[in-house]
């Protein structure tokens, strides 16, 4: 006999809280049965960026000293590890797994169609990731849906107009970045320190009970191997959460999508990343209102202002270069960067405000972005090449698409493959695409010698480098986006 579908409601028997010990936690007070949800969120979530920039100056990793790896704080370990540990349940419509920018756009668009959503983060608090910090045009208006924006700009993000490529043998191509078809124009250097805080405020703003601190350890499977929670690890000990729907948002090395069995690990030559913010000295003059690409032999370096005076350099390096240069990321960086004589330049007097944060490797591969009772999005479900720029708003969208596929499948009762499969038609249309063209690009941008063959022939065709530009991007009708509508 088939499985059943099943409907919203049916796996929610009441949250077990007594044997919640410690509610003083951030991610117990947001389980305490007599604290409204909403509440409990913000308490969890709710910092003003200035502030979630200020603790993490405190504990971050620039207080951390320079070159020491970023550790990800696992649940039971810390200044919690001597409480008794305990097992908790509870229940909810839907489950998000992981914090970034998809799962705070998947999370509040659930809660804003009425739907309980627990998001359980694994970091405990503000912190540097692994990125250009590139907030392209096409990002604005989704931040703007998802109630992000006006935080965003209090900021005062750096404005990028132009995008500069050059080659170690000292060609270059200078390219107006696309623009929204209203021209507003170019993109923003955000941290992602601040865009990811801001994004899980706004989710919990929405309705969304954010749990930080709080990790994925495996899928809850029904009787018919439907996916029907997670078991997570907090500070306390486990919380088993029944859900109807599980989204999985925790990034490229997902552990969601390997235990749903959708992932394929990469094969080849694999690359690693590295991103340090630099004070921005001498050697950045004229880096205003850019963004700078410097191919290197073995992979390339982006450089670009944030908000603060700061500047972000990060680098994709072939994991064996990396292998073969040795000494700390910040070593890595430095020297593979100086295979191009740009790069070497800007970087000869640079200062590092902080330490550097490091990814490895940064290919993966799936099989599916979805499966029964469940869905996966940004990373998760497709990597976007780092160099597109168009990483976080692809993130966003899938998160908004995600959450309007489930949000039928919650109100049908079909949570199965078959009932989320709009999800992947989708991301077809949408987002293939893009990615696709995307991935061609960076082939070229792994062949130095390639490039600095075809760039002085694209300076002179400034049309064609700006329509492949405009290629990687997730594209705009008319200035809006489509089906993405603000309202149910
Ligand atoms: C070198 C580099 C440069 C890039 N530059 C840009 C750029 O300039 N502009 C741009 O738009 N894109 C850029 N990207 C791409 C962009 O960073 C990603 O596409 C984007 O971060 C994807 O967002 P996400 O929410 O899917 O995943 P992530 O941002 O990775 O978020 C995943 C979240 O899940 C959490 N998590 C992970 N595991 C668990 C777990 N087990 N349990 C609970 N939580 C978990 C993590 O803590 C994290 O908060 C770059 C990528 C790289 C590698």
């Amino acid at each position: 006999m088939p499985c059943p579908a099943r409907h919203p409601g049916e796996r929610s028997t009441p949250a077990s809280h007594s044997l919640l010990e410690h509610p003083g936690d951030l991610a117990a007070t947001a389980l305490q049965p007599h604290v409204p949800a909403r509440r409990a969120a913000l308490g969890a979530a709710g910092l003003s960026p200035s502030r979630a920039e200020g603790s993490a100056a405190r504990s971050g990793p620039h207080g951390s000293p320079r070159g020491a790896p970023l550790s990800v704080p696992a649940g039971g370990s810390g200044p919690g590890a001597e409480r008794r540990l305990v097992s908790q349940r509870l229940a909810t419509d839907v489950l998000v797994v992981g914090g970034g920018p998809a799962g705070s756009a998947a999370a509040g668009e659930l809660a804003a169609r009425g739907h309980r959503v627990l998001l359980a983060e694994a970091s405990r608090g503000p912190r540097h990731r692994v990125c250009g910090e590139f907030l392209s045009a096409e990002a604005l208006p989704l931040l703007e849906q998802l109630g992000a924006l006006p935080a965003a700009w209090v900021a005062a993000p750096a404005l990028l107009e132009r995008a500069v490529f050059t080659t170690p043998s000292g060609r270059k191509l200078e390219v107006k970045l696309p623009e929204l078809p209203s021209g507003a124009g170019g993109a923003l250097g955000l941290s992602r320190r601040l865009l990811d805080e801001t994004l899980l405020k706004a989710a919990a703003l929405r309705g969304v009970q954010v749990l930080r601190n709080t990790r994925f350890v495996a899928l809850r499977r029904d009787a018919c191997g439907t996916a029907a929670g997670a078991t997570l690890r907090t500070a306390e000990g486990t919380l088993a959460v029944d859900a109807a729907l599980v989204i999985g948002a925790d990034g490229r090395n997902s552990a969601v999508a390997r235990d749903a069995g959708l992932d394929r690990p990469a094969r080849g030559n694999l690359h690693c990343a590295i991103k340090v913010h630099f004070d921005a000295g001498a050697g950045f003059d004229g880096l205003e209102r850019r963004v700078e690409i410097h191919l290197f032999p073995g992979g390339y370096v982006g450089m670009q202002p944030v908000e603060g005076g700061r500047i972000n350099v990060s680098a994709v390096i072939e994991a064996r270069l990396a292998r073969r240069l040795g000494g700390g990321s910040l070593a890595i960086l430095m020297r593979a960067a100086s295979g191009n004589p740009a790069a070497r330049l800007r970087l000869r007097e640079a200062r590092p405000a902080g330490a550097p944060v490091s990814l490895y490797p940064l290919e993966r591969r799936r099989w599916a972005s979805l499966s029964d009772g469940l869905l996966l999005v940004g990373d998760a479900a497709e990597v976007v090449p780092p160099f597109s720029g168009d990483g976080i708003a692809a993130a966003l969208y899938s998160g908004i698409l995600a959450a309007r596929t489930a949000h039928t499948a919650l109100e049908t009762g079909d949570v199965t493959a078959g009932g989320l499969s709009g999800y992947r038609e989708w991301r077809r249309r949408q987002l293939a695409p893009p990615l696709a063209v995307s991935g061609l690009l960076e082939h070229l941008l792994y062949r130095p010698t390639l490039a600095g063959a075809l760039l002085p022939v694209l300076q002179r065709t400034p049309a064609v480098p700006q329509f492949l530009l405009r290629s990687t991007r997730l594209q705009l009708r008319g200035g809006t986006w489509p089906d993405t509508p603000r309202h149910r």
